[in-house]
């Protein structure tokens, strides 16, 4: 079965509203073995809304549309797929008394313009909004479905659920297909290049396939496998994984929702090991991930921000001299304050961040994005340096994700 999704609103288009129902609506398709193809946008207009249903009609079996289920003019989605379809609208009785019962809950009396969401396309199958006014329909004509959905997410989720993927399954019994996931994320190489070391496997597999993104701190591969049943799934992802760890092993760092700061902790838990961080330009940002996982004060003993070459100084004791020699943005003070760190907590790692985030601030020898992140243990201190482009926050964010990573290649032993 290929589907796809409509989504009508004009807030959409002037992106006053993520388009979260389609985001939603498209991991339960996959989750259900249906391909969805395509997703469309349309504002509150009925000529480009027939359009969309022109297009959509001529490719899929399955068409689920959002929004435009509301008692005003401009919400005309139903009006529009009947038209469409060629069917009349009728008002349905029990639709007209769950809004007007709806109503009387709340002590009000239905306006009449609410009537119009009681009209249901002739052949229609009404599908309950237990959370607002706006019945979903369930509507087939020649081999098609056609799904109506509410607007508000916490109207069309229930309606999903409780009513609409059961029929799908339904459907779909005897042709059930499961679509899995999983992600590898990566630390220390460029999407392209990535990309490249793999290019022969993105290239030949439609099932399974492998796709790059480059995130904000990380770039990940989603590798998506379409299968009879979730173990066979499960076994064509694990053969391509293994292919994909062969070429980029030394870069992935974690699978699924795992993050860098879950990673370290778990390094250092099994190790029975400790950490502190000594923070500046991340203002504290590394020891916020890292104390967001839970059972971080294992091995978490603490973090120093110091923003100014005094409290370098004084609490991490960076030498006045390096600091003036090198200026406060260089390896050899990213170094010391993770060494200072360690030493002032006792820990058996430290690990220090310090960078220019901007805006302001930049020369051409030390732009702003440069950024200096340092890990020491007994043995050893290790730096790397970073130049990246973006925002303050971002420069943050980046920061802090080299920070971990630096702490992890320390742990793991893992040289450039
Ligand atoms: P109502 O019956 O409440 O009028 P409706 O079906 O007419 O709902 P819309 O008027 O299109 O839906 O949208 C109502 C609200 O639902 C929007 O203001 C927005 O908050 C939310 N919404 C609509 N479409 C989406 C979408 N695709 N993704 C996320 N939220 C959405």
């Amino acid at each position: 079965m290929e589907a796809e999704i409509i989504s009508v609103g004009t807030e959409l288009l002037l992106g006053q509203i993520a388009n979260t129902n389609a985001q939603y609506l498209g991991e339960r398709l996959a989750e259900l073995g249906i391909d969805l193809h395509r997703v469309t946008t349309v504002g509150d207009n009925a000529e480009r809304l027939r359009s969309a249903l022109e297009g959509a009609w001529e490719r899929a079996d399955l068409i689920i549309l959002t929004g435009g289920l509301g008692p005003t003019e401009d919400d005309l989605t139903k009006e529009t797929v009947a038209e469409f379809l060629g069917l009349e609208l009728v008002l349905d009785e029990a639709a007209l008394e769950h809004i007007r019962c709806f109503f009387a809950r709340t002590g009000r009396t239905m306006p009449p313009a609410n009537a119009k969401q009681a009209l249901i396309p002739v052949g229609g199958e009404v599908l309950p909004n237990q959370y607002g006014t706006a019945p979903g329909v369930w509507v087939e004509k020649d081999g098609r479905i056609v799904v109506i959905l509410p607007g508000p997410p916490f109207e069309l989720k229930p309606m999903f659920e409780n009513t609409v993927a059961d029929k799908l399954r339904r459907r779909l019994a005897g042709e059930r297909k499961v679509i899995k996931s999983r992600v590898l994320k990566l630390y220390g190489i460029g999407e392209s290049h990535a990309e490249e070391l793999v290019r022969d496997l993105i290239a030949s597999q439609t099932n399974p396939t492998l796709a790059p993104y480059a995130k904000e701190t990380e770039i990940q591969f989603r590798l998506t496998a379409k299968a009879a049943s979730e173990e066979e799934a499960e076994a064509m992802l694990a053969r391509l994984e293994e292919k994909v760890r062969e070429r980029l092993g030394r870069y992935i760092f974690a699978r699924d929702a795992e993050t860098m700061q879950e990673v370290v902790g778990k390094l250092l838990s099994v190790r029975g090991e400790s950490l502190a961080v000594a923070e500046s330009c991340t203002g504290g940002l590394v020891a916020d991930w890292i104390t967001n996982v839970p059972g971080s004060s294992a091995y978490f003993l603490g973090g120093v921000v110091a923003y100014s070459n005094a409290l370098k100084e004084k609490l991490l004791g960076v030498p006045a001299s390096i600091l003036q020699e090198e200026g406060p943005v260089s390896s050899a003070v990213a170094e010391a304050m993770a060494r200072g760190v360690r030493a002032l907590a006792g820990a058996d790692y430290g690990a220090a961040v310090t960078g220019l985030a901007g805006p302001d601030g930049g020369t051409p020898e030390k732009p702003v994005g440069l950024v200096f992140v340092a890990a020491a243990n007994g043995q050893k201190t290790v730096s790397e340096r970073y130049e990246w482009r973006g925002s303050r926050l971002v420069i943050k964010r980046r920061a802090a994700q080299a920070t971990l990573n630096l702490v992890r290649k320390l742990i793991l032993g893992l040289q450039d």
